[in-house]
Formats: structure tokens, C-alpha cells, sequence
């Protein structure tokens, strides 16, 4: 059985997400979302809102599970015997930071890699700051997100909701 965890703020999913998890699925036996919370860094949702938004979009794939960690992704892998990561890739740009990651994890174990996987031409530039600073000036962000998401970010900044 291979499990494979992506890890992310997600904060919140957009369709760039989407896009990865749904290829992931058909590459995986069973793949865990991985809500990585890092204290030091403001979110705009709770980690159980942007749990719930994911859950909403990811019900129809019963392989997909939810979790969440304040840790190292590493420990988190290795306590739940899971050795691959996902991640995607946008631009050259994500590249650096992502290979020294990736790097990082192998030396803290040797048994964890990670798989990358391209970002489809339509995603290439979309990222949860964007889409938050759209949303935040009252722009449309129905192409960015799933219509769950884009309903929560317009009750977040339009006062009245919805
Ligand atoms: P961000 O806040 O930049 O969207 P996350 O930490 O939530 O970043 O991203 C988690 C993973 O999803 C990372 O591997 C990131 O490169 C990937 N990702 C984010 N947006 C996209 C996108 N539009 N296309 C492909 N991968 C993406």
C-alpha cells in the first residue's frame, strides 16, 4: 500500500491544490493531507475552517485523509510510516526553496523522499496570498478557489456575508 502525505499552509486550498491532489490520487493507494501549522506564521482561517474546506472538496476520493501537525513533516512521516512527500511546483521560482527542502528531509531521514509534480499552465501564478489579497479588495476569486472557498472568503471581508 502506498501512502504518500502533501504537505501545506493551505490556507485556504485553491484550485492549484486541487489540481495536485487530484493527480496525486491516481498516482498513490492513499494520500494524506497534511496541514502543516506554524505558529509563527498569521493565517487567515483556523486550521479546523481550513480543514473543513478541504474535506468538502476532497469527499468524492475516500482515499484521501486529513491531518494536521504543529511539527517536523519528518516526524510526522515517520511516526505514521509514511516515506514520500508531494509537493507541486509553479514556477522556476519555487524551485530553490523546494530542492533545500526536500534536501533537509532526506538528512533528517534518509528513508523520506518527495515526488514533484508540475503545476498545470493555468495555475502557474495562483497562490492562497493572492487569491487572500483579491478577496480582501472585494475582487472575484471564483476562478482561483472551489465555490466552498470562495463563499468563505467573501463572509471573512464582506461585512454581511455571502
Ligand atoms: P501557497 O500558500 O504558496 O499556496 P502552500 O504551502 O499552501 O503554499 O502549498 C503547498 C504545496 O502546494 C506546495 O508544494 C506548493 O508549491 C503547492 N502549490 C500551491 N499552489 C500551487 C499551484 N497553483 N500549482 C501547483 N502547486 C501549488
Amino acid at each position: 500500500m502506498r501512502t504518500a502525505v502533501y504537505p501545506g499552509s493551505f490556507d485556504p486550498i485553491t484550485l492549484g491544490h486541487l489540481n495536485i491532489i487530484e493527480r496525486a490520487v491516481d498516482m498513490f493507494d492513499s494520500l494524506v493531507i497534511l496541514l502543516a501549522i506554524n505558529p509563527g506564521k498569521q493565517s487567515l482561517f483556523s486550521a479546523e475552517e481550513n480543514t473543513e474546506m478541504i474535506r468538502e472538496v476532497t469527499s468524492a476520493w475516500p482515499q484521501v485523509k486529513i491531518d494536521q501537525t504543529h511539527g517536523l513533516l519528518v516526524d510526522y512521516a515517520r511516526k505514521n510510516d509514511i516515506h514520500l512527500a508531494v509537493r507541486g511546483l509553479r514556477a522556476v521560482t519555487d524551485f530553490e526553496a523546494e530542492f533545500s527542502m526536500a534536501l533537509t528531509n532526506r538528512s533528517l531521514w534518509e528513508e523520506f523522499d518527495t515526488v514533484y509534480l508540475m503545476t498545470s499552465a493555468e495555475y502557474m501564478y495562483l497562490r492562497s496570498s493572492t487569491v487572500k489579497q483579491i478577496a480582501e479588495y472585494g475582487g472575484d476569486v471564483s476562478g482561483f478557489v472551489p465555490p466552498n472557498v470562495a463563499a468563505r472568503l467573501r463572509e471573512k471581508f464582506v461585512p454581511g456575508g455571502e
